[in-house]
């Protein structure tokens, strides 16, 4: 089968064609400055990355752009839209009632639109791309598969927020957690790449990027998560600052005339790394200030690996044990620096970093030495194969 794989941001969306016999992607890119004025990135297979700027006033526009690159003469990659089987939408979130992927009908988008306040960037805008597809391919089947639906299986003693019971049954006020596709599939092929036993396994996925959120997943089902009601919870992150005493709000507040939703905006986009180092929320920047001298940038970096570091020890906690440890994402895949940095803290789980195994890039690979009592892996996350794979799934 031949799956489209939508990711729609409120101003972008990734795309991505992928034969779900071979699982090779035909073609990628992505849409940028929707609403504003419009850009398109496409790369066949095999081909030359395209840039064309172009007027797209909406996700559908943007939409129509990519199928009809998909069958242009020159490049596109099919002869027409009717190859492709099933569009498989990332949709952030399903609330407490969408527990896994769903085949799109009037019922699902009256869910995901309720959902809507639960994540008010993405979740619009998974709808507009959602019905872009739904006007411009008539007929297709479109499968939503959502960030928060590998979580749903955490028992409520992980998922309750210690305030008054009322919040929950009001609003659903609880952890519901994010990066649910990439906790799902990682955690799946570190249980297939490491030959553990699904059914007698103790799994800890570091999912490390501009977010980061970890999960304890035990015997394939996702116990404890660090992301909460919105992803701001957890690790301290790119521009997220992650857990704090919610008091300091009030602090601030008082201090400067700040209201909440200019504090959220702090949390969310100028905290984490980024704020406390004053530099730079890419690691790499870090890395370079904070070997060149730059406290802050170090102190950054010893704040993040503590963060992970401790989360871990709460999670081999919440599982009584844990027989490997996944790091995924742009820093879990490719800092070998700080995953070493997070290990560190881990030499009572009877872990040593194999230095050599830890430099090497781009695939599955055990980084601890045999001996090590748990073992530690890179496994490189791959969320639209995630997709296309639930997908298939659902349509077939
Ligand atoms: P993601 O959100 O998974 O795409 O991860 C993006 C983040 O990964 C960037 O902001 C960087 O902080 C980090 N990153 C990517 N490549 C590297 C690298 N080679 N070394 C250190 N950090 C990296």
């Amino acid at each position: 089968m031949k799956i489209l794989v939508i990711n729609c941001g409120s101003s972008s969306l990734k795309y991505q064609l992928i034969d779900s016999e071979s699982e090779a992607v035909l073609a990628k890119g992505l849409c940028e400055r929707i609403g504003i004025d419009g850009r398109l990135v496409y790369q066949p297979a095999g081909g030359e990355k395209e840039m064309v700027e172009a007027a797209m006033p909406t996700h559908t526009e943007a939409i129509r752009m990519v199928l009809d690159y998909l069958v242009n003469e020159k490049t596109g990659i099919l002869k027409s839209l009717d190859e492709v089987d099933a569009i498989g939408h990332r949709v952030l979130h399903g609330g407490a009632k969408l527990t896994s992927s769903v085949l799109i009908d009037d019922a699902a988008i009256a869910v995901i639109d309720e959902c809507c306040d639960l994540g008010p960037l993405h979740n619009p805008a998974n709808l507009m791309g959602i019905r872009a597809c739904m006007e411009l391919m008539p007929g297709k089947p479109n499968v939503a598969v959502f960030d928060t639906a590998f979580h749903q299986t955490m028992p409520p003693k992980a998922y309750m927020y210690g305030i008054p019971y009322e919040y929950y049954e009001k609003y659903q006020i609880r952890k519901y957690g994010f990066h649910g596709t990439s906790h799902s599939f990682v955690s799946k092929e570190a249980i297939k790449f490491l030959g553990l036993d699904k059914d007698n396994s103790k799994v800890i996925v570091a999912h490390l990027g501009n977010g980061s959120s970890i999960s304890a997943v035990e015997n394939g089902k996702c116990v404890d998560t660090s992301m909460g009601l919105t992803p701001l919870e957890g690790l301290v992150m790119g521009t997220r600052s992650g857990d704090l005493d919610p008091a300091v709000l009030e602090y601030i507040a008082r201090k400067e005339g700040k209201d909440i939703f200019e504090l959220l905006t702090m949390l969310n986009k100028k905290s984490g790394v980024m704020g406390v180092s004053g530099v730079s929320s890419d690691f790499r920047d870090l890395d370079e200030a904070s070997k060149a001298g730059n406290e802050r940038a170090t102190l950054a970096l010893d704040m993040f690996s503590y963060r992970v570091a401790k989360y871990i020890g709460s999670y081999v906690a919440a599982m009584n044990g844990v027989d490997a440890i996944a790091f995924t994402a742009g820093i879990g895949e490719n800092d070998a620096a700080m995953r070493e940095k997070i290990c560190s803290y881990l030499g009572y789980l009877g872990i040593t970093i194999d230095p050599e195994a830890n430099s090497k890039r781009g695939s599955n690979q055990v980084i601890s030495t045999p001996d090590s009592r748990v073992t530690v892996a890179v496994i490189p996350t791959n969320e639209e194969l995630a997709i296309a794979r639930e997908t298939v799934e659902l349509v077939k």
